[in-house]
């Protein structure tokens, strides 16, 4: 079997003095999706973080396409192919969608042109005049997700993309990760909607006190509930 493209091996993060993350265990394959869950405040954001160098205090092994990422400062990780949607999406709000989508530098061979984007987000072509702030949430968070299309990055990071949006525009997104999936993206999410991961989902990765506490296939999803439950604590 190749190598993951992402892997992941002891990865440790502090906040200042607090120790956030410890010992993070995880791989990603080619062409995968696959799932962070756990419950509020056990890490699971910090780890996209930590992965992109947006928190700097890590130690640990971070090999993403060939490359050692630990070392590497945040400007030089987003030119990797390794793009990271935030839960608070990130778009110019100021800005219109047709502004938002072209400021994005084409980093590698494979970025989307704007039609390309159209043809994929009919949607966001008949706003591409409208300003980030005029945007229904589920609009926002497909125009970010638009704005890492047009780097040709190969993977996205993407934290809880369906978080506030109504059902039909989960839906939608959900559509949405199963076309880019189709066309080869790898995707790591954190998503607590389990419909929605379940659909869309080849692994999942359970996470407690900072750390994953264990990992398996979409197929045990059902016959894993009980721990879930217990983990999650709902
Ligand atoms: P949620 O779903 O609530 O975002 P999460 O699993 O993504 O939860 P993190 O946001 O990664 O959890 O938080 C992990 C731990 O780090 C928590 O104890 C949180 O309080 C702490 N933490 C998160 N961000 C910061 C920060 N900027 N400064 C200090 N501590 C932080």
């Amino acid at each position: 079997m190749s190598e993951p493209l992402l892997s992941v091996r002891g990865l440790n993060a502090w906040y200042g003095e607090s120790h956030a993350l410890h010992g993070v265990d995880l791989d990603v394959n080619t062409g995968e999706t696959v799932t962070l869950v756990g419950r509020n405040g056990v890490g699971k954001t910090t780890t996209l973080r930590a992965i992109m160098g947006l928190i700097r205090k890590r130690t640990g092994s971070i090999h993403f396409d060939g490359k050692d990422l630990i070392a590497l400062p945040l400007h030089k990780t987003a030119r990797t192919g390794i793009g990271y949607v935030p839960e608070e999406r990130g778009i110019f709000a100021s800005l219109t969608v047709d502004e938002n989508l072209i400021l994005p530098p084409v980093v590698a061979k494979g970025g989307m042109s704007i039609e390309e984007i159209f043809s994929l987000f009919p949607n966001l072509k008949e706003r591409r005049n409208s300003p980030g702030t005029k945007l229904s949430g589920g609009e926002q968070q497909m125009l970010a997700i638009a704005r890492m299309l047009r780097t040709g990055d190969k993977m996205l990071l993407l934290d809880e993309p369906t978080e506030g949006l109504a059902p039909v525009i989960v839906q939608r997104i959900g559509e949405l990760l199963a076309e880019l999936k189709r066309r080869g993206m790898t995707v790591l999410l954190v998503e607590q909607n389990f419909h929605f991961a379940s659909k869309i989902a080849d692994r999942f990765y359970l996470m407690d006190h900072g750390k994953v506490v264990s990992h398996f296939p979409v197929e045990e999803l059902e016959s894993r509930m009980g721990e879930l439950h217990e983990v999650l604590g709902v």
